[in-house]
């Protein structure tokens, strides 16, 4: 294979873990980033890397949440009814896609990647990554009866696919509580998914940014790309607005929720990529949880990180991707402090906001740019950029060397993830 340079737009888990895979197959790389290696939703995620939950947001259960959403705040999902004209394409897509037929074939497309998500991410561990501070099995858990089971069948359904490893038995009531002590004693109901994996995405980004440093990749702090230029160039600018252009073999597009503008300039249409905003804080705690919690009912996630209680969660769209709105701390906070006891929720820590690359459909765009042949898009990894982002760098390193990628010995199938579909 012919090696090249490869210029990507946007230091985030993505552009990183492209940049990983591209230096361990001997390319050159170029990394254009604005801000600071792992800006975006890089790190203040809730670090799950979950071969059973890779599936689109848009199902028959989230419709109704997204009615709510432009009505009140106090909603995990909450939509700014003034952007309501701008993100009116994005909404009809998502409803479209919320049937039971769109929602089973999302799941079997993006399912592809379930069985390479930990041994991908293990892939890096063995080159020295870190990929420490969380660890195995989530329980998940929920106080309404039927959302319980369905989720439960679910979870069984897609193990039966082999999508993810089955879940362990329902646990209810004084079973749960033995189970996991720090549960609120509302919390009725719960089950272990014991083969997902969680890591502390601060410390696994830092690690991986020094590697690709270290491997000798070109890092460009302070450089805004603005649009494509001819062949695989991207025009810029710098901190002081001077025009920079950078030029190489092929260009990938890993510019998170910034991506659909990006494209736009460079004058490329695609399907949307919108910010779904979450938000995450540390929290202080009596006693840690054993294992991460996932309260499916209540829309949070209580994660313990290194030794630190995180919780994520909320869904925002209001087409400002860096804005912080404080509300939803607050209906993060309610939310969590009904799942977990001895929180001392005044006290909150590392308050964050970041914007996930949302598609109507839940579908990454993971493929080359229809007439532009030297350009990928790797972009719109929605909830699941940090599950997705090994084996993505692998796909993107995969295109550039005219490969196929093979998940389990099957042809990885790249069309559901078109740029334009
Ligand atoms: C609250 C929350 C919880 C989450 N939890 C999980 C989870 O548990 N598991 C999981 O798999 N995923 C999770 N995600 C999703 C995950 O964080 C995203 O899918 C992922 O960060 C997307 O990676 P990315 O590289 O596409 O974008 P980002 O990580 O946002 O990176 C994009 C980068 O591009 C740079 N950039 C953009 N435009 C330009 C430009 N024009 N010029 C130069 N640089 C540019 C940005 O500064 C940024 O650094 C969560 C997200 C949020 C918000």
């Amino acid at each position: 294979m012919k090696k090249q340079h490869v210029v990507i737009v946007g230091g985030g888990l993505i552009g990183l873990s492209s940049a990983y895979a591209l230096l361990r197959d001997g390319h050159q790389v170029t990394i254009i980033e604005r801000d600071h290696l792992g800006a975006g939703a890089a790190t203040g995620n809730a670090g799950e890397l979950t071969p059973q939950q890779v599936a689109p947001l848009a199902s028959p259960n989230t419709a109704l949440d997204v009615m709510r959403g432009v009505f009140t705040r106090s909603s995990y999902l909450s939509i700014d009814a003034l952007r309501l004209p701008a993100l009116a394409g994005f909404g009809l897509g998502f409803i479209r896609a919320s049937g039971k037929r769109g929602t089973a074939r999302g799941s079997a497309a993006l399912a592809q990647f379930s069985g390479e998500i930990l041994p991908a991410m293990h892939r890096m561990a063995a080159d020295g990554i870190d990929i420490s501070g969380g660890g195995e099995g989530y329980l998940m858990t929920c106080s309404e009866e039927g959302a319980l089971q369905a989720a439960h069948a679910g979870y069984q359904r897609r193990a039966d696919l082999g999508w993810g490893e089955a879940p362990g038995r329902i646990l209810r009531d004084a079973e749960l509580a033995a189970h996991e002590p720090t549960l609120d004693p509302g919390v009725t109901g719960g089950f272990m998914l014991p083969a997902e994996f969680s890591l502390d995405p601060v410390t696994f980004v830092a690690s991986l940014a020094e590697h690709v440093r270290a491997a000798g990749s070109d890092v460009r702090i302070g450089l805004t790309a603005e649009r494509l230029g001819a062949g695989a160039s991207v025009e810029c600018r710098n901190e002081v607005s001077e025009p920079v252009t950078i030029t190489g073999d092929r260009v990938v597009v890993a510019a998170g929720a910034w991506t659909t503008p990006f494209l736009k300039r460079s004058g490329i249409r695609s399907t949307a990529v919108v910010s779904g905003k979450g938000y995450s804080f540390t929290v202080p705690v009596e006693t840690m949880p054993s294992t991460l919690i996932h309260a499916m009912d209540r829309h949070c996630v209580a994660i313990p990180m290194h030794g630190r209680l995180r919780i994520v969660g909320m869904m925002e769209f209001d087409q400002r991707p860096t804005r912080m709105n404080r509300d939803r701390f607050d209906v993060l906070t309610r939310a969590a402090a009904g799942l977990i006891t001895g929180g001392d929720w005044e006290n909150r820590t590392d308050e964050w906001v970041g914007p996930r690359p949302m598609t109507a459909d839940g579908m990454p765009l993971l493929g080359r740019v229809p007439g532009r042949a030297d350009v990928i898009v790797a972009s719109g990894h929605n909830m699941h950029g940090l599950s997705l982002g090994p084996v993505t760098g692998e796909v993107v390193a995969d295109l550039v060397a005219n490969r196929v990628t093979q998940v389990k010995g099957k042809n990885l199938d790249l069309t559901p993830f078109a740029v334009r579909r």
